[in-house]
């Protein structure tokens, strides 16, 4: 008999669990699953809401940022990770830390009107009433004017081919802000349409968030850079280059971002903040010479090498899951509950000690030989080793020929013998 998985978004949870047990068969071990990690009240957050999905939550230490020191929560799944921001953010502060800064943050939405026969006297049109509509746009939120946010500025873009976008600014205080200038955006468009007699083709944020640009930065004597037998200036060197390929090359590049985004992602995440915004935003503003570059630059004057990182980081302390989410609220604490500009540059900071560390292992030892030890332990643990066994099982990994989950399993047979 096939499931029923009509209606199923108005099943209750015992329901919903006795037609996805039947439809995938599963056994009563895995449908145990869904009541171990079930929590009541996030029926409230997403829809045909099952169970949680946990993921590993850890501390990033030896942050210091504008002279302050922070202990950073991250949520990854990826071994390393926590360790590697914790190892250029220790670099960094012999260094005397990292020192961040914010542009004005403000979100930016649109509205795009379409099938315009004459775009620029459209523009002009709407341009000339910016006054009233960003009056429109704060009385559809009254709220975030009260709290000293708002609309700020109206810009009108000619897209071509008879497009025209229309792009709301807002200052959307400690909130990341996208319902809040959807709702705006929406009542901005309606005055538009009756002021230019069309249909607005649609009405949402932006997550180009180019107003909410944060930076990080560190400089450091080279000396700090020193990696067993590579001299601290010729690492410095090789930091400075591997920067410059960044710039240049597409497939590095990604990768060069990837691993800024491990850190980024890990305390979005941990934060309760969108991490699909950050990361969109993220790597649009990678590309917007045209080119896809590296989001970080590395340079020496053989004597200092100075990091920097500029992004946008659309991040809110209040909004979204952030209240409901009693994990995210505590990671808000570990933080010293810092305001929204605060938590978008510990996050920059975060992605450049990342970087750093990935790429002091790429020009010296390699990424293995840091990141091997760590992932067998995942291979070791995904295998069924027990904590006990994981001693043994990693130092015999570590010589086998295969590093692989046959081997693993057998390796652990054999010492259970
Ligand atoms: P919310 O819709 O939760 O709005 C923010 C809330 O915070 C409001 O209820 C506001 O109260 C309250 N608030 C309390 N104190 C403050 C303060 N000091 N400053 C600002 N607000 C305050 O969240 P957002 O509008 O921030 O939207 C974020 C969510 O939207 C995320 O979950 C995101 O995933 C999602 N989203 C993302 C999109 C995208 O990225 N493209 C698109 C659509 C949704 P009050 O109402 O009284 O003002």
């Amino acid at each position: 008999m096939t499931a029923d998985f009509r209606h199923f978004y108005q099943k209750d949870w015992a329901e919903r669990t006795a037609i996805v047990t039947q439809a995938a068969q599963l056994t009563s071990v895995e449908t145990a699953l869904f009541k171990q990690y079930y929590v009541p009240k996030h029926h409230d957050i997403i829809e045909n809401y099952l169970t949680d999905y946990p993921l590993p939550m850890g501390l990033a230490v030896n942050f210091i940022i504008n002279d302050q020191p922070y202990i950073v929560p991250m949520v990854t799944e990826e071994p390393s990770v926590i360790a590697a921001a914790s190892n250029g953010a220790k670099i960094v502060k012999r260094g005397g830390g990292f020192q961040t800064t914010a542009t004005k943050r403000e979100m930016i939405g649109q509205i795009v009107l379409e099938q315009l026969t004459d775009p620029t006297a459209t523009a002009a049109l709407i341009e000339e009433q910016a006054a009233r509509l960003l009056t429109v746009a704060d009385k559809a939120h009254p709220s975030l004017k009260q709290r000293g946010g708002g609309a700020r500025q109206l810009r009108v873009r000619q897209l071509g081919q008879g497009y025209l976008s229309v792009d709301l600014y807002v200052d959307v205080q400690a909130a990341m802000g996208a319902n809040m200038l959807n709702t705006m955006l929406e009542a901005v468009a309606k005055a538009i349409g009756v002021l230019t007699k069309t249909n607005p083709l649609m009405s949402i944020l932006s997550n180009y968030a180019t107003a909410s640009l944060v930076t990080a930065k560190c400089e450091l004597p080279v000396a700090l850079l020193q990696a067993g037998r590579y001299d601290g200036q010729l690492v410095a060197q090789k930091i400075a280059a591997a920067s410059a390929v960044a710039q240049l090359d597409v497939y590095r590049a990604t990768t060069h971002n990837k691993g800024i985004m491990n850190g980024i992602d890990a305390v979005a995440i941990a934060t309760g903040n969108d991490w699909r915004a950050i990361e969109s935003g993220a790597h649009a503003y990678a590309a917007r010479d045209g080119q896809y570059r590296g989001l970080s630059t590395w340079t020496t004057d053989g004597t200092t090498l100075t990091g920097q990182l500029t992004l946008p980081m659309p991040v809110g302390v209040v909004g979204g899951s952030i209240k409901i989410n009693e994990l995210a609220q505590l990671n808000h604490k570990l933080l010293g509950n810092p305001t929204a500009p605060e938590l978008a540059q510990v996050i920059a900071a975060v992605g450049l000690a990342q970087n750093l560390a990935a790429l002091r292992a790429l020009v010296t030892t390699g990424i293995q030989q840091g990141h091997m030890h760590l992932q067998l332990k995942s291979l070791a643990l995904a295998a069924g080793a027990t904590p006990a066994e994981l001693p043994v099982i990693l130092q015999q990994l570590e010589q086998a020929t295969h590093q692989d989950l046959v081997t693993t399993q057998q390796l652990i047979a054999k010492l259970r013998q």
